[in-house]
This record gives C-alpha cells, sequence and structure tokens, in this order.
C-alpha cells in the first residue's frame, strides 16, 4: 500500500520512469508541471468539499474537466419497435439507460462529421464490442447528447443514455471516421411492469385489497387476502410470488445493503440499470444483462449473479494482462451520484470505464500528481501500473483537504473480474490442521540433532 504523503518522491530517481504525456494508455497531458498547478489547487479543494471536507459527489457526474458545455435542450424517446438509420458510435464501454458519457473528439474528419449530424439530430447510438472481443454486439443503447461545445478544434460531448435498441439483422454496417459508423437499429419497448395476478382481480376489489402492487411491503400487507385469491388456482401461491417483481427488487437491495452511503434507486427498471452498471460483472455478464428485454428478467438474472457471489463463489478484481490480484469487490465505493462505474474522457479521447476503490494492492505509481483535467475536482491523479507487468491499472487520486484523502479510480480496460470458486468451510476448517501437520514435519525435519 502506498502512502499518499510520500508520492512520487521514489520515482525521481527511477530509471523506467515515463512521463505521463508518453503514456501509451494513461492520461495524455500535454505538460505536467506541479508547481503551477498547485496554484490553483486551495481553491478547486474548497469548491469541491460539500461540507466538512467531504468530497461533494454530484461533481463528477458534472464533467466539469471538459469545461462549460453549451446545453442542448430536448428528450428524445423514439417509439417501441421504431427502425431508424442512425449514427454509432464504437467505443470500449456500455452505458446503460439513465447513465452519463462524455466524450472527446480531436480527430478533423470525426469531429466535422459529428458537428454536422448533431446540427440535425442529437441523438446517436452506443455500440461496444461483442463477449469474444471480436466484432460488434448486436445490442446497443441510444444516447441523448445534452452537453456540447466545440473548442479549439477539440469537441467535446455529454450525452446520456435513453432506450435500448438491437442492430436490425442483414444491413450492412457502414464505417465511417474513427469511431463513428452508420447502423439501422430497431427500438426495444420496455415494458410496463406488471404482476401475474394483475387481470385476474376484480376491478373493485383492487381498491380494498391490493396484492399486486410494485412494492414489495405492500404485497406483505395483504398478503392474506393474496393468499386466498390464489387458492381458486392449481399452481402454489410461491410460484406467483416468484414472478413478482417486488420480490426481486427486494432481494436485490437486501443483498446490496454492504454498498453504504451509496444511492441505489429501487424503481424496478432503474435498478436493473444501476445493478449492471455498478456491480463487478464480467463483460459477458453484462452483455448477457443488455439483451434481456424486462425489468424482471434483468433483476432475476442480477439476483442469480448476486447469490453465486455470496454463496460458492467469490469475485476478484485482477490486472487484466497476467492476473494479478488487485483488490476486490468488497473495496468499492461510490465517488460520484452516477455510483461506483462511470465513464470519464481523456483529453486524448478515450473513455475510460472507471471503477472507485478504496483500497487496491500490488501496483506502482509511476510520475507525479497532476491536477490537470481531473476528473474528480480538487483531486490529483497519479498513474498506476501492475507490479508485475507494468500493465496501467488506473489512477490514485490524493487530495490534502478532501475526505477521503485518497481513492483509486481503476479502469476497466486495466483489470478483469476473475471468479473464484470459494473454499468450502469444512476445507477450511480441515486446512489449518493438514497445514499444522505439514508444516510440523517441515519444521522437524530439519531439527538439529
Ligand atoms: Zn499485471
Amino acid at each position: 500500500m502506498s502512502d499518499p504523503e510520500n508520492w512520487g518522491e521514489d520515482d525521481d530517481n527511477d530509471p523506467d520512469y515515463v512521463p505521463p504525456g508518453e503514456m501509451e494508455n494513461g492520461h495524455i497531458t500535454q505538460s505536467s508541471n506541479s508547481n503551477t498547478e498547485e496554484s490553483d489547487s486551495t481553491d478547486d479543494e474548497n469548491q469541491a468539499s460539500s461540507n466538512n471536507g467531504q468530497f461533494d459527489t454530484d461533481l463528477p457526474t458534472a464533467h466539469r474537466y471538459l469545461g462549460k458545455l453549451n446545453n442542448v435542450s430536448g428528450y428524445t424517446l423514439y417509439d417501441d419497435g421504431e427502425v431508424l438509420d442512425i449514427l454509432a458510435i464504437y467505443t470500449t464501454t456500455m452505458v446503460f439507460p439513465g447513465f452519463t458519457l462524455p466524450l472527446v473528439m480531436n480527430n478533423y474528419v470525426e469531429t466535422t462529421m459529428m458537428q454536422n449530424f448533431i446540427e440535425k439530430n442529437n441523438v446517436f447510438v452506443l455500440l461496444c464490442a461483442n463477449s469474444a472481443f471480436s466484432g460488434i454486439y448486436n445490442y446497443g443503447v441510444t444516447m441523448e447528447i445534452f452537453e456540447t461545445q466545440m473548442r479549439n478544434n477539440v469537441l467535446n460531448i455529454k450525452a446520456r443514455g435513453r432506450q435500448r435498441c438491437k442492430l436490425v439483422p442483414g444491413y450492412e454496417i457502414k464505417s465511417w471516421a474513427g469511431r463513428l459508423k452508420q447502423v439501422k437499429i430497431k427500438i426495444i419497448a420496455e415494458p410496463e411492469i406488471s404482476s401475474p395476478l394483475c387481470d385476474t382481480q376484480l376491478l373493485s376489489l383492487k381498491r380494498k385489497r391490493l396484492f399486486t402492487s410494485t412494492e414489495y411491503q405492500d404485497i406483505v400487507k395483504n398478503y392474506k387476502y393474496r393468499r386466498y385469491h390464489l387458492a381458486q388456482f392449481p399452481i402454489s401461491p410461491w410460484v406467483y410470488d416468484k414472478y413478482e417483481i417486488s420480490y426481486y427488487v427486494k432481494l436485490l437491495l437486501d443483498g446490496l445493503t454492504h454498498y453504504i452511503g451509496e444511492y441505489i434507486p429501487e424503481d424496478p427498471i432503474k435498478l436493473s440499470y444501476w445493478f449492471v452498471q455498478n456491480y463487478q460483472l464480467r463483460h459477458d455478464e453484462r452483455l448477457h444483462i443488455l439483451k434481456l428485454n424486462t425489468a424482471l428478467e434483468r433483476l432475476k438474472l442480477e439476483y442469480k449473479y448476486l447469490k453465486l457471489a455470496s454463496s460458492n463463489t467469490e469475485r476478484k478484481m485482477c490486472c487484466d494482462s497476467c492476473g494479478t490480484e488487485i483488490t476486490d469487490p468488497s473495496k468499492v465505493f461510490a465517488m460520484s451520484k452516477d455510483g461506483i462505474q462511470s465513464n470519464y474522457v481523456n483529453p486524448g479521447g478515450h473513455v475510460y470505464e472507471t471503477v472507485t476503490v478504496m483500497n487496491a494492492q500490488n501496483f506502482q505509481l509511476v510520475g507525479n500528481p497532476s491536477k490537470q483535467f481531473s476528473w474528480f475536482p480538487g483531486y490529483a491523479w497519479t498513474i498506476m501500473q501492475c507490479k508485475s507487468c507494468n500493465n496501467h491499472l488506473g489512477w490514485r487520486f490524493t487530495s490534502t483537504m478532501l475526505r477521503p484523502s485518497c481513492f483509486y479510480g481503476l479502469a476497466k480496460s486495466g483489470f478483469k473480474v476473475v471468479i473464484h470458486k470459494k473454499l468450502s468451510p469444512e476445507f477450511l476448517s480441515e486446512f489449518p490442521e493438514r497445514f499444522q501437520s505439514r508444516g510440523t514435519s517441515f519444521a522437524s525435519d530439519y531439527t538439529p540433532v
């Protein structure tokens, strides 16, 4: 564990030191003159603290590092099943409805095309790689641009996820400049949430004995009437209970209680997207959820992942290239209102899906702390690399005034989620004995006679 007070001290004489500006995968900066950065640091830190030095988690979602952008008004929702010819952006990251994506475009052809597009339409589609990373995944999310600005030939954009969509099969995907593509998509309907019993109760009774609510508490309150009502059907009541969306909302929220101080939505649709955006899932698991059409299906699968994690498997966050363990999901915490995992962009235009964690291990720091283009106002970042293989893992963020004083932003591109089988309690209880007996024999072998 590195000490935030001693940052960069050991880097000065390091022959392998790479200036941040030359990092291929890290932050790209023009210069990292720490003297000039310090001059405005107090201002930044004062603005960033909401009260008592605690960091204001509203700030990262505003992506202030992009500067002040112009608002684009509107809220576009397409009809369910509507087919559109639309511009798509292909990135390494996926953003789910309700979440924000920042973009920086500095390629001349890309910016010109994007600008022409924005003049006519402010919705594009975000596409990402399939599970084998061999091509484009068939499902994506429509993104609505809500802020944009062209400054010094660089186009800054902020967009928010709106609706899930699917590529229409049989249509060619045209590749334009850079990450831009032209695709034909079909908007996927988000079905209204309903209970399996919603049409089986007389309207007149509904007002008095409502047992098909979206609130778990309401169902529990009127459960007696629900049992009476279900007695007329041949299938057991628990089968119907298991199709109530509020049941899964409750299970999921109960399973996420360790996300202390975290805003977790209770609305089933929002919760299903919050989970996939924030829980540490593998790329293929996230794609699978994106494909599911109803919030009920998504919540069910998410609960399965959550349950598996708490029973016989455990998730670890390991270096993507060599597999060294960096941290585990119990260390994640939210530094942003969007949650634990958010997208940020560097001046080079690379979008990093970043997970904020309290602790990390097996890393080394590269270069000096810098406040340039900091995603967390008031914090200075230092590049983190894997200790074993030098793979770029993310950044350590430090502040002398704000709380927490130190945390880590791990780039999704730098680590992978590895699922291990947990050792059973029986094995663990047996294990010390085995270990001890082996240790004794080892010691006795070498005891001088
Ligand atoms: Zn590594």
